[in-house]
């Protein structure tokens, strides 16, 4: 114990992995004066490993100090990270050795790996690119590392061993998964069968020439497929058909409801168009202009279908519903009567307003009238225009 910083504390020797090479920090608990104060994060600064303890009070300079990593947690971040090394290698054996590595990131329940590509690969290509990932698991091939001179190193292997960045110093580690072979720091399987099922969740292509690749393998992979059998399961359960036949019912039923809105809205049009005879019946004549007003407990969508019903009709005139807020629309089917012009004589009686087309308007308004105030707005505004 060499260290304490604010929450952080500082350790002459560490097993604890910090934040590194997008691969996720460890985590655990140490043990100071028969206390477990758990260890929330792993940051590493100028060379320094910092400890981020739930309790730092608990620790003073030169206390002995024992460490214990999640190790579930760390064996999880190494099956992901052998996995990207694999995954790297495939991807340039697939596509070609413009493939290069423009990011990684390696979690508890994920990894990704952003290449450069100049194409998203098809679903064939994703899951060819799957199938020899996993080759190289059932290979169960060895995982070994080194240090090695630097230019030893770039000599025997080219510059692909700097896929994850140029590490600094003469002498360079150098990790091979498999055939692949990289500069890397990271903690990785002693074998390529302990990464266990290597599983490609999403590919997408999140910038001009770079593809994300998202997977999960060990565990992680279980939990990714149990988890998407579960939304299966449910989706069945919801339908009551098996699974396999999810995508022909799930076809069928949105043609059906397709069918049925398109039915919906025939019959909605066929009720307007008798509601509007029926309003016609109680219409006034303006000048030989069948003027409609009226006084109906509907909704907008209702109103204005009925408008543009009694519009085309040749009918001039408003309907108000006063159902909660009083809303209205205006209609003409008369090409010397502007529906927005009525609709400005109507707003000013309710304390309202609106807008629209010259042959429907709709607005709302604080004050219902009755029909027949609505009746002779419209008429004192006709005998005005006309
Ligand atoms: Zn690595």
């Amino acid at each position: 114990m060499i260290g304490i910083e604010g929450e952080y504390v500082i350790l002459n020797r560490s097993a604890f992995y910090p934040e590194s090479g997008g691969q996720d920090y460890d985590t655990g608990f140490l043990i100071v004066n028969g206390a477990k104060i758990p260890v929330k994060a792993v940051f590493e600064e100028d060379g320094v490993v910092l400890h981020r303890v739930e309790d730092s009070s608990k620790f003073e300079v030169g206390a002995k100090v024992k460490g214990i990593i999640d190790a579930e947690r760390r064996l999880r971040h190494m099956r992901h990270h052998s996995a990207t090394h694999i995954l790297l290698h495939v991807l340039r054996k697939k596509l070609g050795n413009h493939v290069w590595q423009a990011g990684a990131r390696k979690e508890f329940s994920k990894a990704r790996l952003d290449v450069t590509h100049y194409k998203k690969p098809s679903e064939e290509e994703i899951r060819e690119i799957e199938r020899l990932a996993n080759a190289e698991v059932l290979a169960n091939k060895p995982v070994s590392w080194e240090w090695m001179n630097r230019i030893e190193a770039e000599r025997k292997f080219g510059f692909r061993l700097y896929q994850g960045g140029v590490p600094p110093g003469k002498e360079i580690r150098i990790v091979k998964v498999g055939d692949d072979v990289q500069a890397c720091g990271g903690t990785h399987c002693n074998t390529t069968g302990e990464i266990g099922l290597i599983k490609i969740m999403r590919v997408e292509s999140i910038q001009d020439g770079v593809i994300r690749f998202e997977f999960c393998a060990g565990e992680a992979a279980l939990d990714y497929i149990a988890q998407q059998e579960s939304l299966l399961r449910h989706a069945s359960e919801i339908l009551r058909v098996e699974p396999a036949k999810l995508p022909s019912t799930v076809e069928r039923f949105f043609e059906e409801w397709k069918e049925q809105r398109k039915e919906i809205e025939r019959l909605k049009r066929e009720i307007a168009e008798i509601k509007a005879e029926m309003l016609i019946v109680n219409a006034e004549e303006f000048d030989s202009i069948k003027v409609v007003a009226e006084v109906i407990n509907a909704d907008m969508k209702e109103l204005i279908k009925l408008g543009e019903v009694l519009a085309e009709k040749g009918c001039v005139g408003c309907l108000m519903s006063s159902e909660g807020k009083v809303r209205v629309v205006t209609f003409s089917g008369d090409n010397r009567i502007d529906a927005r012009e009525l609709m400005k004589e109507i707003g000013r009686r309710i304390k309202g307003s609106g807008g629209g087309k010259p042959k429907l308007a709709q607005g709302a308004g604080q004050r219902a009238l009755s029909r027949d105030e609505i009746m002779n707005v419209i008429f004192s505004y006709l005998s005005r225009v006309l």
